[in-house]
C-alpha cells in the first residue's frame, strides 16, 4: 500500500533500524521504545490486522512468533521474559494498520 508507514519501511523508503529481515517478514527497532527492548515483527505482506487474516496466513503468523521467540533470545530478554502485543483496530490501540506485533522485554511488563 502506497501511503502505508510499515510498507515504505519494507520497501527501504523509509529509514527504520531492521534487526532482522526474511523473504516473508522484517524486523525493526520501535521508533518510540516503550521498554528496553521494543521491536516490531512485520510481514511483508500488507495485512491490515490480526483481524483480517485468512488462513492462507497461518503459516507466515507462526513464522512471526517464531522469529519474535529467536529475537527475544538474541536481544537478551529470553530468561527475563517478555511480552508480545498485537494491538487490533481502534480500541486495541492499533496506529498502524499493517499487522505488527510487539516484542517488549527489559523491564517489569506485568501489567
Ligand atoms: P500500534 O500502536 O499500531 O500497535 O504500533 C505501532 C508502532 O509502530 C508504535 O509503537 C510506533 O512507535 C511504531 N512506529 C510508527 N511509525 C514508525 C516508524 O516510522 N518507524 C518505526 N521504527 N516505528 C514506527
Ligand atoms: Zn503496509
Amino acid at each position: 500500500m502506497a501511503d502505508c508507514v510499515f510498507c515504505k519501511i519494507i520497501k527501504k523508503e523509509l529509514n527504520s533500524e531492521t534487526v532482522f529481515e526474511t523473504e516473508n517478514l522484517i524486523a525493526i527497532k520501535d521508533i518510540h521504545p516503550k521498554a528496553p527492548v521494543h521491536l516490531l515483527v512485520i510481514p511483508k505482506k500488507h495485512i491490515l490486522s490480526v483481524h483480517t487474516l485468512t488462513a492462507s496466513d497461518e503459516k507466515l503468523l507462526g513464522e512471526m512468533i517464531f522469529t519474535a521467540k529467536e529475537l527475544a533470545e538474541k536481544h537478551g530478554v529470553g530468561k527475563s521474559g517478555y511480552k508480545l502485543l498485537f494491538n487490533v483496530g481502534e480500541d486495541g490501540g492499533q496506529t498502524v494498520p499493517h499487522l505488527h506485533l510487539h516484542i517488549m522485554g527489559g523491564r517489569q511488563l506485568g501489567e
